[in-house]
């Protein structure tokens, strides 16, 4: 073609673009291919009973042509609101009853209506689930001290995306037991000072649709007998120099509001919790209801064990290693997270073990040595166990498996 015929051919698409309009001009050179998207029709979506979503399609020229397949078959939905426009969508409306429990491919193919008809093709998995939800308590009725744990396990008939019981309006989380077996746990704490009688607990738990379960357990609450009381005091030359050496112990409950969030949702336990020194002899009990003029009144959530000054204290149990810190109050003090928000806490050591914040030990391994820094009168291991951030009662813990 020569120098002047080119330019007469440009000349005459120009003019007709300019003639016709932008759309002629996209409709010889529009070589894009449709967008599709799906509206309501997330990532991995999840279907019972009926499903319902938009198809949207976007494209350069007028839509030529949209078919919309399932596991390669195509399916009979109405394109008219589609075909023939630039920007538009159509329902799509599934009845997944009809279809298996399990996966299937979604798609959908839109054709440009363009010279060049530019073809996408877009696949989304859906997952079909049909099977109601169903749960039950192991085990509906409980009797629990005060200041102690119910631990209470949920035998369902399929996997649950989220389940928790609640109890005194406080939520605490079920996990999965084994991957094998539909059974979930949840540990529930029991503060001391909660009313003793009848109570019940609430189970909720939910499947990847949304079908929701709810079943309901007793509960009754026994007096515990803390019946103890003591009048606490240490020198002032001590209560200065701890002020001096620590830091407050506002901190250390917020660090462990903190960590009990991210505990990890399954036990690094397994099976009873040690008693992390030698007992010599216990000198406060749990429950203790003692007074101190920088405290006041307040309850002993913890046990005190007597041992001789500097011999070793070790975790009770497998666990990472959360807080090694001096505290005004609790002196050195080393805390142990051991999954599913159970943690305990080694306070007054005289020295830590060669351990650092972060480290996994296990049961045995030891944390530091019994001492009497911060508000301590004597050597002694004031060892508390929290779950979900209630401090319990720690012998029950090592008396039975949970
Ligand atoms: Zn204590």
């Amino acid at each position: 073609m020569g120098k002047f015929s080119k330019f007469f051919l440009f000349s005459v698409i120009v003019g007709a673009g300019t003639f016709f309009g932008k759309p002629f001009w996209n409709f010889v050179t529009n070589a894009q291919s449709p967008k599709v998207s799906c509206l309501r029709l997330s990532k991995n979506p999840n279907f019972k009973n009926v499903a319902e979503f938009d198809v949207a399609v976007e494209s350069v020229c007028k839509l030529k042509d949209l078919k919309v397949f399932l596991n390669d078959k195509p399916l009979d939905i109405d394109v008219s609101k589609v075909v023939e426009k630039t920007f538009a969508k159509c329902e799509v409306v599934l009845d997944s009853s009809t279809l298996k429990d399990g996966n299937h491919e979604f798609k959908v193919v839109a054709v440009d209506g363009g010279y060049k008809a530019a073809i996408s093709v877009e696949k989304w998995n859906i997952c079909v689930d049909n099977l109601p939800l169903r749960a039950e308590l192991e085990k509906s009725d409980f009797k629990v001290m005060q200041g102690r744990t119910i631990h209470a396990t949920i035998q369902t008939n399929k996997k649950i995306s989220e389940g928790f019981i609640t109890f005194k309006g406080e939520k605490h989380k079920c996990v999965k037991v084994s991957e094998q077996a539909n059974i979930y746990e949840c540990f529930i704490p029991v503060e001391c000072d909660v009313r003793a009688g009848s109570t019940s607990l609430e189970v909720s738990l939910s499947d990847s649709v949304g079908n929701a379960v709810n079943a309901t357990g007793s509960v009754k609450i026994l007096p515990a007998d803390f019946s103890r009381y003591a009048n606490l005091s240490i020198s002032s030359e001590k209560l200065q120099d701890e002020r001096e050496n620590s830091v407050s112990n506002s901190i250390l409950e917020s660090a462990l509001e903190k960590w009990t969030q991210s505990s990890p949702d399954k036990k690094l336990w397994n099976g009873c919790f040690d008693l992390p020194t030698i007992v010599q002899r216990y000198s406060t009990p749990f429950g203790e209801i003692r007074t101190t003029a920088e405290k006041g009144r307040y309850i002993h959530k913890a046990v005190d064990i007597v041992n001789s000054p500097r011999k070793v204290v070790w975790a009770s149990q497998a666990g990472k290693i959360i807080i090694k810190e001096r505290f005004m109050m609790t002196g050195n003090t080393v805390a142990v997270d051991h999954g599913m928000g159970v943690v305990t806490l080694y306070c007054h050591l005289d020295d830590y073990a060669d351990i650092e914040i972060g480290d996994m030990v296990k049961k045995g391994n030891p944390v530091g040595t019994i001492g009497r820094t911060g508000y301590a009168t004597g050597y002694h291991l004031h060892w508390e166990l929290r779950v979900n951030n209630v401090a319990v009662d720690p012998l029950q813990w090592t008396q039975r498996t949970f």
